[in-house]
């Protein structure tokens, strides 16, 4: 039986990591359709600190306070008020579950399509309704996922946000082949390892950028066939593709690496930015950018189908999102600090503190039943 009240990390108004407090909030309430998970661990985005910022780089984001934070989940689900009997359910009370994190209105055409993420009622957990920085979470029932066998609570957590999004970059826009050779910069980043494991999974060659040497050899140990300092990737890209250029890149950095990256992608190749985290506004020379051909998009998280494609995946090839570190819940101000300074490889998970130390580390634990 759920208890009624939780503890809950929660921005009260926007700012630095310091705005981020360890409360006692009530639990979630279930309204018909949602499942309330009690949740094993979550993980950082770098959306978080847009969202404790209350804006994207120079843009104000539509934010209400207070605010619990966290948009990736995993956890135990604990109570259900399902409302549609006609429908399968997707899990089952004591089922092990990752949260799916957008949400889209299920009824207008692009979610009837299945591009949910263009719907104009997509709601992000974390973001337009309290997310996962807490012991428990109330999500749509339809928004739950199993999680593989081979994979911790800690490692399920890490999943979500960054591999719909690199999904949706690397496989429903830029339709990476096999034996393509593809860019993908800050390589070390969520988004980054997880594009790396994706790419790897396709058959596809990975040349990677990142900050500094270790993360560059991190990303080595996981199968980028060169990684290097941003400064480098014109020499590597030549290097690796016999100066033709990458088939494909990704950049969620923006700024000279944006820039970089249109010079590094072959005549005709593919480019998905998924936003900046450094400087967004670039100068670009039309007449440049016309004789290369290139094809650009721009992305936004992706489709729940993306995230179910990519856990597949991961069950598929036993492979694994990379866990920088855990911590607990109660150092949330310490983990944003962390990520911040981007001095982290992968992915930095939160565990409640109550559980701490048992759920530690990527380690397999015993799918819980009951
Ligand atoms: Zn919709």
């Amino acid at each position: 039986m759920a208890r009624s009240s939780m503890a809950a990390v929660i921005a009260r108004a926007p700012g630095g990591p310091e705005v981020l407090e360890l409360a006692q909030v009530s639990v979630p309430r279930l309204l018909p359709g949602y499942a309330l998970v009690e949740l094993r661990a979550c993980a950082l985005n770098h959306l978080d600190v847009w969202v404790r910022m209350g804006r994207r780089g120079r843009h104000p984001l539509a934010m209400t306070y207070p605010r619990i934070l966290g948009s990736d989940g995993a956890g135990v689900v604990v109570d259900m008020a399902w409302v549609d009997d006609d429908r399968q359910l997707p899990v089952a009370i004591g089922d092990r579950v990752l949260l799916s994190p957008g949400h889209g209105c299920g009824t207008c055409g692009h979610c009837r399509h299945g591009d949910d993420n263009l719907c104009r009622h997509y709601s992000v957990l974390g973001v337009e309704r309290d997310g996962t920085y807490a012991e428990y979470v109330a999500v749509p029932v339809t928004d739950l996922l199993p999680i593989p066998n081979q994979l911790s609570y800690v490692e399920a957590a890490a999943v979500p946000l960054t591999f719909i999004t690199a999904w949706h970059m690397l496989v429903s826009k830029a339709q990476l082949r096999a034996g393509e050779t593809v860019l993908i910069n800050a390589v070390g980043s969520g988004v980054g390892t997880a594009a790396l494991a994706i790419a790897k999974a396709l058959g596809a060659r990975v040349i990677g950028t990142a900050s500094s040497s270790e993360k560059c050899s991190r990303a080595t140990e996981l199968g980028a066939e060169v990684a290097v300092d941003y400064s480098e990737m014109k020499g590597a890209v030549q290097d690796v593709t016999l100066g033709q250029g990458v088939d494909v890149a990704i950049d969620t950095v923006g700024s000279d690496t944006f820039l970089q990256t249109v010079e590094a992608t072959r005549i005709g190749g593919r480019i998905v930015s998924c936003g900046a985290t450094a400087e967004a506004r670039v100068e670009l020379d039309l007449h440049r950018l016309q004789g290369r051909m290139i094809t650009f998009f721009f992305t936004v998280m992706g489709t729940q189908a993306d995230l179910m494609d990519a856990i597949a995946m991961l069950e598929r090839t036993g492979s694994r999102p990379a866990v920088d570190r855990v911590l607990p819940l109660s150092e949330a101000t310490a983990a944003h600090h962390l990520l911040e300074s981007r001095k982290v490889f992968g992915k930095l998970v939160l565990v409640p503190d109550a559980q701490y130390g048992a759920g530690r580390g990527a380690g397999r634990e015993p799918r819980t039943t009951a």
